[in-house]
């Protein structure tokens, strides 16, 4: 049941069904010359409305800005402070809550740590809120890495690299673009660098070269397994 394509009383119907909703997060940032700036969305879009048709679960809309700190210096990354993303997804949990929801599944297509570290605060706020509620925040690479392990050749493949672009040629093949770059930012440890181009100027962190659709359909279905073995575990296991 995806939110923004049902009516009132599909809403109400749903919720005999679930209580369990799950909010997805992206980012609009730079992933590398050859895929968009939607990418961590889509990707995670994408793998939540395929669970929604597979077992009942509402899907929220998804937030389409988040916390970008390594590539926030790269050309069309547009991000948002992690103040705004506490406050909007409190907000967010609190409005659903009031609808009757009750099992939150945050779930981000954007994996950088400072963005799920902001989820993750405000999650375990809301568990002290709400005592009748379970919240799990994840990114999506938590969710089916494993798995993924095994479809992938490249190791530390973490942004526009063998995974998502193999993920994009199968989902939004018409919107990525013919470069196949390989590259792996060269960041000082522990510093925190202002000049963030200087150690990352390709913006990708791994090897699209690797990448094909044949692997980004593997990959989406491991996703799509994966979260709905999660959901069903949720459901299955009563502890609040
Ligand atoms: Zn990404």
């Amino acid at each position: 049941m995806i939110l923004e394509q049902i009516t009132m009383d599909d809403f109400t119907a749903g919720l005999d069904k679930t209580r369990t909703v799950i909010i997805p997060f992206g980012s609009v940032e730079e992933h590398g010359p050859h895929l968009p700036l939607g990418t961590d969305t889509i990707h995670v879009y994408e793998v939540c409305k395929e669970v929604s048709n597979l077992i009942p679960v509402f899907v929220a809309p998804p937030i389409f800005y988040g916390v970008c700190r390594s590539t926030r210096n790269h050309p069309g990354t547009v991000g948002i402070s992690p103040a705004s993303l506490r406050a909007l997804t409190a907000d967010l949990v609190s409005d659903l809550y009031r609808q009757g929801l009750r099992d939150f599944l945050i779930i981000s297509g954007h994996a950088s740590g400072l963005q799920l570290s902001c989820l993750t605060e405000v999650g375990e706020e809301l568990l002290l809120k709400y005592t009748d509620i379970r919240v799990a925040v994840l990114s999506i690479v938590d969710l089916a890495m494993d798995g993924w392990q095994d479809v992938i050749v490249t190791r530390d493949d973490s942004h526009a690299g063998e995974v998502e672009t193999s993920v994009m040629l199968h989902l939004r093949p018409q919107w990525v673009g013919e470069a196949r770059p390989q590259e792996w930012p060269q960041f000082p440890k522990h510093l925190l660098v202002r000049d963030k181009l200087r150690y990352w100027p390709g913006g990708v962190w791994g090897d699209a070269s690797q990448a094909s659709k044949e692997k980004g359909v593997k990959l989406f279905d491991l996703s799509v397994n994966a979260l709905v073995h999660l959901i069903q575990d949720l459901d299955g296991d009563s502890d609040r």
